[in-house]
C-alpha cells in the first residue's frame, strides 16, 4: 500500500514564495527579493529568469544524483531525491536558481545491478562542463555542485582541478561540509545500526522523509548489506573493484532500521550546513579575481615573478 506523498507536496508548496530579504544580502538582491520568483530553472519565465539570476547573487546549484540500486528496499533515483530535498531546503532560506534533474554520474561499480545507467566517462565529463558552459553563457558566473551520491567522491574534485587546465569565466565550488562533531555524536545515539554507507539506516530514513512511499522497509532484510572483506589482505593499494568485494549486493548498511525523524534530523542539518555556503559564494570576490590572475599567468608562465 502507498503511504502519503508528505514532503512532496511540501517542497512542491515552496516551489513558488516570496523571498524574505536577508541581512548579508548585497541591497540589490534585497530589493529584488520582493518578487516572488520558483527556484527550479525549468519552471521560471525567461523574464523572470533575468530576475532570478540577478536574485540568486549569479548562483546556481546543480544537485547531482545517479540511477542506481539502493538495496532491495529503496528507489534507484534515491540520491538525486534525497540532495534535491537538501537544496530546496537551503534555498528556501537563501534563494539560488536551482538546475533541473542531473542524473549524470560515476557508477560503473553497479553496472551489475538492475536499472542501473552508467554513462561512459568522458560522457559525464563533457555533460557537466557543458552544463556549467552553458549556465555561465547565462549570466550566472558561480556554480554549486552539491552531490548526494557517494560514487562522485573521486570524480568531482577532480573535475574541480580541471577547471584550471584553460580559461574560464566562472567559477565552481563543490559543497563540501565540514565535519559536526556535536550533530554526529547526537545522530549516532539515535541510530541502531553499526555501519552505514549506502542505502542502509541513513539513506533509508533520509527517503522516509521525503518520499515515504518510496521506501520498502518490510524487505530491508532480504537480501544482505554486510562487508564481505574480500580484499581485506590487500592494504597498500587502491583498485576499482574493492566496493564489489565489499558490497556485490550494492547495499552496505541495514535498511530495516530508518526512521523519518533521523531523515528529517539529517536533511535539515545539511541544509543549513548548505545555506552557509550560499551566503559565501555569494559574498566570494576572491575565487573569480584569483582564477583570471592564475591564467593570465598560465599563459605566459616565464613571466611570472619569481
Ligand atoms: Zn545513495
Amino acid at each position: 500500500m502507498k503511504r502519503s506523498y508528505g514532503f512532496l507536496l511540501t517542497a512542491m508548496a515552496f516551489t513558488l514564495v516570496t523571498l524574505v530579504p536577508v541581512g548579508d544580502l548585497p541591497a540589490q538582491q534585497a530589493t529584488a527579493s520582493s518578487a516572488a520568483l520558483p527556484f527550479k530553472w525549468e519552471e521560471l519565465t525567461a523574464p523572470n529568469f533575468i530576475k532570478a539570476v540577478e536574485l540568486s547573487g549569479g548562483t546556481c546549484i546543480i544537485p547531482l544524483g545517479v540511477i542506481e540500486k539502493h538495496g532491495p528496499h529503496l528507489p534507484l533515483g534515491t540520491d538525486l531525491i534525497d540532495v534535491r530535498a537538501v537544496v530546496l531546503r537551503a534555498a528556501q532560506t537563501e534563494y539560488s536558481i536551482i538546475f533541473p534533474e542531473y542524473y549524470f554520474s560515476q557508477i560503473f561499480e553497479a553496472k551489475h545491478q538492475p536499472g542501473t545507467i552508467a554513462y561512459g566517462e568522458r560522457l559525464i565529463w563533457d555533460m557537466l562542463q557543458n552544463t556549467c558552459d552553458e549556465i555561465s553563457r547565462n549570466g550566472i558566473k558561480k556554480i554549486i555542485l552539491v552531490s548526494g551520491h557517494g560514487g562522485n567522491n573521486s570524480f568531482l574534485p577532480f573535475f574541480c582541478q580541471a577547471q584550471l587546465a584553460s580559461r574560464k569565466d566562472y567559477a565552481v565550488y563543490l559543497f563540501q561540509p565540514p565535519n559536526d562533531p556535536a550533530f554526529e555524536a547526537e545522530v549516532a545515539r539515535m541510530r541502531k545500526s553499526k555501519m552505514e554507507q549506502h542505502a542502509g539506516e541513513g539513506e533509508t530514513s533520509a527517503i522516509l522523509a521525503v518520499r515515504p512511499d518510496l521506501a520498502h522497509q518490510e524487505v530491508a532484510t532480504t537480501q544482505s548489506g554486510e562487508d564481505l572483506k574480500r580484499l581485506e589482505s590487500m592494504k597498500g593499494v587502491y583498485t576499482g573493484i574493492w566496493w564489489y568485494a565489499s558490497f556485490p549486493n550494492h547495499y552496505a548498511g541495514e535498511g530495516r532500521y530508518g526512521s523519518r525523524e533521523i531523515g528529517e534530523k539529517e536533511l535539515n542539518h545539511q541544509a543549513e550546513q548548505l545555506v552557509k555556503v550560499i551566503r559565501e559564494v555569494k559574498a566570494d570576490k576572491t575565487v573569480l579575481e584569483l582564477q583570471k590572475q592564475f591564467y593570465d599567468e598560465s599563459a605566459q608562465p616565464l613571466k611570472t615573478r619569481q
